[in-house]
């Protein structure tokens, strides 16, 4: 089993070169962003000046002799309760699965449970899926696996089911073998070297996301949603408004922290990150406005891009 995914021995120089869309999914911690970064690496480079040129937001592109692999986002899964937020939110998983060429499940060797099966049925019958089993490295007995497989198998049709262990890098070659086999014939859509062309308005918002769920526990970030008010980028500065919206005072408190500290925090972490990887100088501005009830009001989950 090989570390790293490599091109596959002796492709046949009439081989047609495929090209296509490929969903990673599964419920939260069953190693999806492991695998990305096992698939595509680390490496990412913006291109957002140019237009997207599908409806996808495009998380990494992998590029071998014999196809390129474009690696799309779909929004997260809500297994949870039902709510105006969650109904929407799975109403666009739906239709963004459907935009796909391929889906990769990834489910976790031997622990098939119901939130596993919630996003397997959210994938629709005629976009063909592969399982893969991950983290088979902790199975004491690889056998222990055939089972799971008999079982996953029942569940839904599969065009192929493969034991991988994405920390590892373990058949990811495979993985990618049976991928590129269901991808359509086509020419590469990118240039080779480009990893992902998520935009970087996009970005800003996510890194001061990811700040708020550092800085605070799980409460306050799931009641928060950022907006970018306005991002202009002249002569190498990037100058950024953003809006932090919390759905009660006491949030807002908590967001700010004494003397506004902790939003400090939060503004100058996400704008080192943003200057690491958008190149350049960042000028960011953050507010935070307490806007109640915005989950459940589909005039602002529409502005947020829901
Ligand atoms: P995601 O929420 O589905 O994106 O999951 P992550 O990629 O963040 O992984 C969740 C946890 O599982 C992390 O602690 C990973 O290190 C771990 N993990 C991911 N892939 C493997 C694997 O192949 N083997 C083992 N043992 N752990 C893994």
């Amino acid at each position: 089993m090989s570390k790293q995914p490599r091109a596959e021995p002796a492709a046949s120089i009439d081989a047609p070169f495929r090209c296509g869309h490929v969903a990673i999914v599964g419920r939260p911690n069953v190693g999806k962003s492991t695998l990305l970064n096992a698939l595509v690496g680390a490496r990412i480079s913006i291109t957002s000046r140019k237009a997207q040129t599908t409806r996808h937001r495009v998380l990494g592109i992998l590029t071998r002799p014999d196809a390129q692999f474009i690696f799309v986002d779909t929004p997260g899964f809500q297994t949870e309760h039902r709510s105006p937020l969650n109904e929407r939110l799975n109403r666009a998983v739906r239709s963004s699965l459907a935009g796909v060429d391929v889906v990769v499940v990834v489910v976790e060797a031997r622990h098939l449970g119901a939130a596993d099966r919630a996003v397997l049925a959210l994938i629709p019958g005629g976009t063909p899926a592969i399982a893969a089993v991950n983290k088979v490295d902790r199975l004491a007995d690889r056998a222990d696996v055939l089972p799971f497989l008999a079982e996953l198998a029942s569940v839904r049709e599969f065009s192929a089911v493969v034991p991988i262990s994405a920390e590892k890098g373990w058949q990811l070659d495979v993985l990618l073998a049976a991928l590129a086999k269901l991808l359509p014939v086509g020419a590469a859509q990118h240039p080779a070297d480009e990893l992902t062309d998520r935009d970087e308005r996009f970005l800003a918002a996510e890194y001061i996301r990811e700040k708020i769920f550092r800085l605070l526990g799980a409460e306050v970030p799931y009641a928060t949603t950022v907006g970018i008010d306005s991002f202009e980028h002249k002569a190498g500065l990037r100058r950024i408004h953003a809006t932090i919206y919390v759905d009660k005072t006491s949030q807002r408190a908590m967001l700010l922290g004494e003397r506004g500290e902790r939003m400090k925090s939060i503004a100058s972490g996400a704008r080192r990150d943003m200057e690491q990887l958008f190149g350049g100088k960042v000028f960011l501005e953050v507010w935070v406005k307490v806007k109640s009830g915005w989950a459940g009001d589909e005039r602002m989950l529409t502005q947020f891009g829901y």
